[in-house]
């Protein structure tokens, strides 16, 4: 199977695959772009070959998104970690001296109260 697909890409005139990458890939220039284009019109094999190969530098280049859309949403959800985790911090340690304080005062408080009567 393998052996006849090689043997259509050498005994017809279809480029490459190689060539086929780099056209995917916009590496060709402007003629040799228009000679694999022509040949696309007429070769059902090629347009198919080159769809897969365009869904693979496609899934290559969302892959890519993917990526840098992953690394910005960390990155955005670190940076509003780092300025949320001081403000909490803040409130539970305000709300600990001030439960510190209140339990404090009510011993203190209660403990004179008691002693006095
Ligand atoms: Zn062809």
């Amino acid at each position: 199977m393998k052996a006849s697909f090689d043997d259509i890409f050498v005994t017809t005139d279809c480029p490459s695959q190689e060539q086929l990458l780099d056209y995917v890939q916009g590496k060709l220039n402007p003629e040799e772009r228009h000679a694999i284009e022509h040949h696309l019109a007429s070769c059902e094999m090629c347009s198919e070959a080159l769809e897969g190969l365009q869904s693979i530098h496609q899934k290559e280049k969302i892959s890519g998104w993917l990526q840098e859309m992953k690394g910005n949403m960390l990155h955005k959800l670190r940076k509003k970690n780092r300025q949320r985790r001081p403000v909490d911090f803040n409130i539970v340690q305000v709300l600990i001296i001030l439960a510190v304080i209140f339990i404090v005062l009510s011993l203190f408080f209660s403990y004179y109260y008691y002693s006095r009567h």
